[in-house]
């Protein structure tokens, strides 16, 4: 059983094959509300055989520190894809239907109870409680996993909130994304402007310690100069950061969002909950096959997420160290070292999933940047 029809929950539910499982969904459908800019790298539209859902492509960023500089990288290559992101969840969960997947709408889970090898699960809907047996309870039911609380598994590291408002604008540059940086636009994070066509995302997060993203969103619109635009979209949501110690025990595993799964950096979560989502997949289909559904069984997933993805999501949380630790005119620093046609050349070859690859080439191209932060570079480029 399988709580949560986002990305992960339906990418899982595809990968299991000859077996029941269903997708227990607290909503009315998948894909709302939207809490998402849908900016993902085309590898990501690849493995959800979704190319439908691209409505822009990006080739490279114009990077605005606090000072006003901007650094702009452009590249021949497609850097990233803007999707629409509902009809991305929509095909995902069809395409786990139509591997025999049953999708339970309109229930919501209340928690387990364990009855001997297996687990009684509760959920709730309109016509009230309703009971399920299941050997297997995959947490795909995102940063506030009710799954991974119930299992006594902890929570992420650290959480940033987010909003983002959808504008019925075309903008003129169609090929770069903005990104806005400095501790009065979007302290702890960062603010963006993707153009996606006929419509323009303009979002931002920020740390929780700064409060609601509200207040920031409106100065941000205004001094991008978009605050008279029409709102046709207006959402929120929190990206969770770092993932907790453990994320199986007996009978139980979680994915994505649930898992913290995300790109520390950039709050991405749609490439790796999904290729972890897959990894389950294959962890499950041997648990049910030996029928062993313990922690020392499921440990397996544990094993392969975090060999494959694990090493990016701890560097990523050092870089993000580095970046929260600056004051605007250490950003301005920074902006003024790296402007220089060498260091934007290695920044166009970088890979949005794959961030921390950048980091050994730019410390060689410009050294200066280590002193900035020696200690945690130094732990950077140990890893
Ligand atoms: C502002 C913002 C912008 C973002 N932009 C990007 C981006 O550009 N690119 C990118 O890759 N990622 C982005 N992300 C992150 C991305 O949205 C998530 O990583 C992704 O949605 C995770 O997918 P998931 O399936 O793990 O969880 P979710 O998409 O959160 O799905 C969880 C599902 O579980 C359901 N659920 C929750 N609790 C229960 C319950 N108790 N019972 C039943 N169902 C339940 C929910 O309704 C939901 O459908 C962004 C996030 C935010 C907040």
């Amino acid at each position: 059983m399988i709580i949560g029809g986002g990305p992960s929950g339906s990418t899982m539910a595809t990968h299991v094959n000859d077996i029941d499982s269903v997708i227990v969904e607290e909503h009315t459908a998948v894909g709302s509300p939207i809490q998402c800019t849908g900016l993902v790298h085309p590898r990501v539209v690849d493995m959800a055989s979704a190319s439908e859902t691209i409505l822009n492509t990006i080739t490279g960023f114009k990077l605005f520190f606090p000072g006003g500089r901007v650094l702009e990288v452009s590249s021949n290559d497609p850097k990233a894809l803007a999707i629409d992101r509902k009809q991305f969840d929509e095909i995902l969960s069809d395409h786990a239907i139509e591997n025999g997947s049953k999708l339970l709408v309109s229930h919501r889970f209340e928690g387990f109870k364990r009855v001997g090898n297996a687990l009684k699960v509760h959920l709730s809907s309109s016509d009230g409680p309703r009971y399920m047996n299941t050997s297997l309870l995959v947490g795909a039911d995102g940063y506030k996993s009710m799954v991974g609380k119930s299992a006594g598994l902890n929570a992420c590291r650290e959480t940033v909130r987010g909003i983002q408002t959808e504008l019925d604008i075309c903008l003129e540059e169609q090929d770069k994304v903005e990104v806005y940086i400095g501790n009065n636009i979007a302290p702890g994070f960062f603010a963006w402007v993707l153009p996606c066509g006929e419509r323009t995302r303009v979002g931002l997060c920020v740390s929780r310690k700064y409060g609601t993203p509200n207040q920031y969103l409106t100065t941000f619109l205004k001094r991008r100069g978009l605050d008279k635009a029409k709102r046709v979209e207006l959402n929120a949501g929190v990206i969770p950061i770092g993932p907790p110690k453990k994320t199986v025990t007996d009978n139980i595993l979680l994915i994505g969002d649930a898992a913290a799964q995300v790109k520390p950096l950039s709050g991405g979560g749609l490439f790796l909950g999904m290729r972890s989502a897959k990894k389950a997949a294959k962890v499950a289909m041997n648990s049910i096959a030996e029928e062993d559904f313990s922690e020392r069984s499921l440990s397996n997933y544990e094993g392969a997420w975090r060999s494959e993805l694990g090493k990016e999501i701890e560097r990523g949380i050092l870089m993000r160290k580095v970046f929260t630790s600056m004051s605007d005119k250490k950003l301005d620093k920074i902006g003024e070292i790296m402007d220089r046609d060498d260091v934007k050349e290695i920044l166009a070859t970088g890979d949005i999933d794959y961030p921390s690859n950048l980091a050994a080439p730019l410390l060689k191209t410009v050294p200066s940047l280590i002193k900035f932060s020696p200690h945690v570079i130094g732990q950077l480029l140990r890893r």
